[in-house]
């Protein structure tokens, strides 16, 4: 078993003491820089910085840990120190009672207050189809839960939520048959973007090609799987492993990501959408919600399509891609201009989050 106590300053430690046929493989997808950003702070500033961060040595120097997928060109930065950092716009709000307040709104009632599609709504045991009212593509439908509280979701409603949504997907391509590729998202509380709050997922198909993201990872695993012989994701699989951050649900395997776009992304893999990777989410989910306390996240479902296409999905899974995101006491948003256009400065670390999953597996 891997030793709970690492931490992403680890990571160099780790990789140096890989077997020489895991450190190629390490070499091939990743690259991690580690060093020590150091300040000096004015005495009269060390009381505030005692109160706010627990000691001066803390800011003093601070262990900096950039990690760099240079397949996908995704990249982190690792700073504990910023988890602490304190906020002008900080509130102390009671979720419960907020949540409780919104009740009663359309999602409370869908089937008057909310449009179905032309095709008319899909009825799961736990939800509701609907038709977004202000659609982000041609075809843009929502899973609204009976369950009003964004984060009461138990696991028969995730698995009956991507079952109706398949349902609906099937309902939507017989009337538009050019729509061939299937999207689901899942927003989760207002510092995700979700803009209502009941319990609530999305779906859409698109035409033509896949969303951007998804392309870009498609071609890039093609393009390695030329390049190197090997499939990009059972060798991103494999690196995890070495590392202790792979964890298996039946055929799914969970990996708490070495670059996540915000605090704890973690992506579950399985090679097609059945009942393990349904479980495998639900399982990082709860251990999310009820380790982590993670209160806010996006999920999102990336699925080779259905139909035949130009392009060639050999050997792609599927993948979905989780991640915890904000404060809902917060007022200013997590993502900033070095997240649009730099690399994601991430608080949170993936071997706590790999921890933090077998904990709740162990438990289950
Ligand atoms: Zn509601």
């Amino acid at each position: 078993m891997p030793d709970s106590s690492l931490t992403i300053a680890d990571l160099p430690d780790l990789v140096a003491v890989l077997s020489t046929e895991e450190q190629a493989r390490w070499d091939r997808l990743f690259r991690v820089d580690a060093a020590v950003g150091e300040l000096a702070p004015p005495a009269g500033m060390e009381p505030w910085i005692r109160e706010h961060f627990g000691s001066v040595d803390a800011v003093r120097r601070q262990q900096i840990v950039k990690v760099t997928n240079l397949i996908m060109l995704e990249g982190a930065l690792f700073n504990t120190t910023r988890s602490r950092r304190p906020f002008d716009s900080r509130e102390t709000i009671d979720l419960d009672a907020l949540v409780a307040a919104s009740a009663g709104g359309p999602f409370c009632h869908p089937l008057e207050a909310t449009p179905a599609d032309v095709f008319g709504r899909v009825e799961g045991a736990t939800c509701v189809t609907a038709s977004n009212i202000a659609k982000c593509d041609t075809w843009h439908g929502l899973i609204i839960w009976n369950e009003h509280h964004p984060l009461r979701f138990t696991r028969d409603a995730v698995h009956d939520a991507v079952d109706t949504a398949l349902a609906w997907a099937e309902q939507a391509r017989d009337h538009d048959r050019e729509a061939r590729y299937f999207f689901f998202l899942w927003n989760c509380l207002w510092p995700s973007g979700a803009s209502i709050i009941h319990g609530h997922a999305q779906m859409t198909l698109t035409r033509g090609m896949h969303y951007a993201h998804i392309e870009r990872w498609r071609r890039t695993a093609a393009w390695y799987r030329l390049a190197h012989g090997v499939n990009y994701f059972d060798d991103l699989l494999a690196v995890h492993k070495s590392l202790g951050l792979a964890i298996s649900v039946g055929e799914a395997r969970i990996m708490p990501s070495l670059t996540p776009i915000k605090h704890q992304e973690t992506v579950v893999l399985a090679p097609t959408l059945g009942p393990d990777l349904v479980d495998a989410v639900y399982d990082v989910l709860a251990a999310f919600v009820e380790r982590l306390g993670v209160v806010a996240f996006n999920l999102g479902l990336y699925l080779p399509p259905w139909d035949a296409v130009p392009e060639d999905w050999t050997g792609f899974p599927a993948i979905v891609r989780i991640e915890s995101r904000g404060e809902p006491g917060v007022r200013s948003s997590d993502l900033g201009a070095m997240e649009l256009f730099a690399s994601s400065v991430v608080t949170g670390d993936p071997f706590q989050v790999a921890d933090a999953i077998r904990a709740h597996l162990g438990d289950r």
